[in-house]
């Protein structure tokens, strides 16, 4: 594949920005380079433009070279940056596999991009031909998220394969969930197919969604293209400090997720149980999407009770859905109490 071919023509010429930071990589004491207060403690320094130290550590967890890692403010930082990097305003376009990520579609449309759609089929998986299809000329990009968000499956792997081998452009693959689960993903891919890219998250998993950590991985010449774009210190000194610390103790992250994980099959049992519900949708991800009578009360019910549920009622093939995220066991406790509650009202109820 010719990713220069793919890449609009100014962002392949653009000369990037270069900050006092990254023309000096050496040793030294006194830093008189980047117009600096030299009198505040911690912060005043500029954060390291490449984020060196935090691409080492996360090379070690995902067995990647760092070369081949970009960090971003966020994830969603990295889509709008490849949306823009690939998409030349008002006459390429993307495709997106709907019920998805909202963000897809909105960063196309912040950037006067068209956004493609095939739907999923009943069962959640893609459509090959149907996608196959619908790409034109101008489709650069196709994000496929896997686990999906918010129906909690992944993809299977021959769709994914078949689309790549018959789609040249860019394919981003959104593994927000990858940790939750038993799938090995699509990092091992990006060696052969040089129009992939991988994304991943410290908001959920690691449960640090509020430094905004976002990681893109592909070959040299993607990550290269993200980093030349990007805002020169998009990831803050706190960011990357804290990021460092939370990646530090992986035992404890996979006791974490472990325990999300079997809450997650707890609260499933549970919800099948009860009377009024239909339907749980088989989840890889720190969420069930749920199918039920009634939904839309019962997600008005919840929250009068101070219990917050996303209501995808409306969202395409999640009819009577509600979206609901695994917490501690004892708000799911809470949780399950609750439904069960307006679940006996609604049988005392019928005629
Ligand atoms: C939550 C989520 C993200 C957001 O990631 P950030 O790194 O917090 O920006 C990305 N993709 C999907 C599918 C998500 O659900």
């Amino acid at each position: 594949m010719d990713i220069k071919a793919l890449v609009r023509e100014s962002i392949w010429n653009l000369q990037g920005y270069s900050s006092a930071r990254h023309e000096y990589d050496g040793v030294a004491d006194i830093f008189l380079d980047a117009n600096e207060n030299p009198y505040q403690s911690e912060i005043n320094r500029y954060p390291d433009p490449f984020q060196l130290k935090l691409k080492d550590r996360l090379s070690e967890i995902k067995h990647i070279v760092p070369d081949r890692i970009f960090i971003g403010n966020g994830s969603d930082e990295a889509i709008d940056l490849i949306i823009r990097i690939f998409c030349e305003p008002d006459k390429d376009n993307i495709i997106i596999f709907p019920p998805t990520y909202g963000m897809y579609k909105v960063s196309a449309d912040i950037n006067n991009v068209k956004t493609i759609k095939s739907s999923l089929t009943a069962d959640y998986q893609i459509n090959t031909s149907d996608a196959l299809s619908k790409i034109n000329a101008h489709t650069k990009v196709a994000f496929i998220c896997s686990p999906n968000n918010p129906t909690g499956n992944i993809m299977k792997r021959s769709d994914v394969l078949h689309f790549i081998k018959n789609f040249n452009g860019i394919t981003v693959i959104d593994e927000a969930y990858i940790d939750f689960s038993d799938g090995p993903g699509y990092s091992d891919w990006i060696d052969q197919n040089p129009g992939l890219i991988i994304l991943q998250t410290l908001s959920k998993a690691w449960g640090a969604a509020g430094i905004r950590l976002g990681i893109a991985m592909s070959n040299e010449v993607v990550i290269g293209l993200l980093n030349k774009v990007k805002p020169p210190y998009n990831v803050n000194s706190l960011s990357q400090q804290r990021a460092l610390e939370v990646l530090s103790d992986e035992a404890d992250f996979n006791a974490r997720v472990n325990q999300i994980k079997r809450e997650r099959e707890r609260v499933a049992e549970s919800l099948l149980s009860m009377e009024l519900v239909r339907k749980v949708h088989p989840s890889e991800a720190n969420f069930l999407l749920v199918e039920m009578d009634r939904a839309a009360q019962l997600f008005r019910y919840l929250r009068e009770k101070g219990v917050v549920i996303r209501d995808r009622t409306r969202t395409h093939l999640c009819n009577d859905c509600l979206r609901i995220t695994i917490g501690l066991p004892q708000e799911n406790d809470r949780l399950l109490e609750e439904i069960g509650i307006f679940d006996n009202q609604e049988s005392a109820n019928k005629p």
